[in-house]
């Protein structure tokens, strides 16, 4: 079997490099988000048999990869990013018709798995230990970092190809092997991920993809003690579910959870520029960012004629099939999310925050057949409100007034989040006040909170994170564990 194989579509499991349909034979449905009557294809069904499969093989690959040497394994990666650039157009156009993300966006995020893949085949040809004095001068003392042994990467819908590359690629280049279970909503992505480091030339067993239910599939997976370290990118609800999980076995975990991000305007600030950043930081991606906006905190003296302002852009905005090159904002990913949207919105509604755009389902116009929730501000949202505190992860933003520097950056820490937030300002000294006082892992100066690029830190604060971060060197340190050599020669004879 290749991963695809019949009409429609049928993708299966990739174990011990093959290609292979679930132990039991079932499928489950992956549907356009724009257009239920679209059936992208059937993955496989799987459960616990086939992650015993998936780990065993990953177990068994595990010494043969931990000795293949760095320059080898930057070979397969530069080489599996070739694979996807020259792909980035098709792999993005399946991305926006199994998500529902504009297919700039797509395109863009293909590209960005690419550029992830070519990072770290440089990055694990730099320094992986150090060399300290030693009280003994003959003693060579110095420390090397090894990889962990099997990890289990459990992603999101949200970014379906970059997240498991931002976790897949580095697990592997420092010498890992792995299980990963992509997210039900959009695993076609991470089928051609996967394919791209199978043509690469990646030993069999190195990556194991299993897909199927959080409970048949990503539940086993975190508890099997052959997984020594577990990289979730998700929910609140399941991480905290997680860290018991992992303190319970002694895995090692990473954990990328919500955001609430604030972007703050200053009455000094280019408005045209904050306002198109904002929209961005709140729309792009239908707002299912977890860095995306939701929270805009501006100076009371402009916050009418920003509001005025975000309002008409906002309510002008393109909704509809993302692969239209005319659409702003596609649907959100399930009926379920639409659903659980539009009551928030209710809910938030029904607090006091006033609703002056959006806040319904948009039907007409062929969208009845998605899930399309019309791009919706508030104004006058209370800090400790529902719509204050709390993620919907949908395209919806509310406005809270402030009257200083100093009320803006403690109503944009009153969360329990901390992943990323921006300041429009033209002023230096506050924005390094911004800089220095946010709680917040990602910080953005005049421009929008969603921007993250794949060379640097990426994690947040408080309740959006477990310390640990992602991407850039710091994957290093998650990937991999720190021996330290005391090297004596031997007695003189
Ligand atoms: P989710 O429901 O937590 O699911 C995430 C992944 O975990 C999916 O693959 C899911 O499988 C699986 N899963 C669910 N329950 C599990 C369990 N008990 N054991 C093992 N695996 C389990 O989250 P989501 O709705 O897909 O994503 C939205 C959330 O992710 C938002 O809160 C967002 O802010 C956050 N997020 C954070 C970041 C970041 O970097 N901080 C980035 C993107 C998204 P199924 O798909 O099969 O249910």
């Amino acid at each position: 079997m290749t991963a695809t194989a019949t009409s429609p579509a049928t993708f299966g499991n990739y174990i011990n490099g093959q290609w292979q349909p679930a132990a039991s034979g079932e499928t489950f449905e992956n549907r356009n988000p724009a257009n239920q009557d679209d059936l992208v294809g059937l993955h496989a069904a799987s459960g616990r048999e086939d992650v015993d499969a998936a780990l065993n093989a990953a177990q068994a690959a595990f010494d043969g990869w931990r000795r293949t040497s760095a320059i080898q394994r930057s070979a397969i990666l530069h080489k599996a990013a070739e694979i996807i650039s020259s792909r980035a157009n098709d792999i993005g156009r399946e991305l926006t018709r199994e998500e529902g993300k504009t297919l700039k966006e797509g395109i863009g995020e293909t590209n960005r798995a690419a550029q992830i893949l070519r990072y770290y085949a440089g990055e694990i040809q730099q320094p992986d230990g150090e060399h300290y004095p030693s009280a003994s001068n003959t003693t060579l003392l110095y420390t090397v970092r090894e990889p962990l042994g099997v990890c289990a990467i459990v992603t999101p819908w949200n970014f379906p190809i970059a997240i498991p590359a931002w976790k897949i690629v580095p697990a592997i280049a420092f010498g890992n092997t792995v299980v990963f279970k992509p997210a039900s909503d959009a695993p076609l992505s991470s089928v051609r991920l996967i394919e791209a480091l199978a043509e690469a030339g990646l030993p069999a067993g190195v990556v194991n993809m299993v897909t199927g239910s959080a409970g048949q599939v990503g539940d086993p997976l975190v508890r099997d003690p052959r997984v020594v370290a577990i990289s979730f990118t998700g929910s609140n609800a399941v991480g905290q579910e997680l860290r018991k999980i992992a303190a319970e076995r002694g895995t090692k975990l990473q954990l990328e959870l919500g955001g609430k991000n604030p972007a703050i305007v200053l009455s000094d600030a280019d408005m045209d520029h904050a306002l198109q950043q904002v929209i961005n930081g709140a729309m792009m991606s239908t707002g299912q960012k977890c860095t995306a906006t939701s929270r805009a905190i501006i100076e009371r003296a402009r916050v009418d004629e920003f509001t005025t302002r975000l309002s008409e852009r906002i309510q002008a905005m393109t909704v509809g099939d993302p692969q239209a090159p005319e659409t702003q904002m596609g649907p959100v990913i399930n009926a379920k999310a639409a659903e659980r949207i539009v009551g928030d919105i209710k809910k938030g509604a029904s607090e006091g925050a006033e609703l002056i755009a959006g806040g319904e389902r948009l039907t007409d116009n062929g969208r009845g057949k998605g899930h399309f929730v019309a791009p919706t501000l508030f104004s006058g949202v209370e800090s400790d409100s529902f719509l204050g505190q709390e993620e919907l992860f949908g395209p919806v933003l509310g406005v809270i007034p402030v009257d200083s520097l100093e009320e803006a950056i403690s109503v944009a820490n009153s969360v329990r989040f901390g992943l990323s937030a921006s300041i429009f300002t033209r002023d230096l000294g506050k924005a390094m006040a911004f800089a220095r006082e946010i709680q917040a892992g990602i910080v953005h100066i005049n421009s929008e909170t969603a921007g993250a690029e794949p060379q640097v830190p990426f994690g947040g604060y408080k309740g959006s994170s477990s310390y640990s971060r992602e991407q850039g060197k710091s994957a290093r340190e998650f990937f991999t564990q720190v021996k330290t050599v005391y090297m004596d020669p031997p007695p003189a004879r």
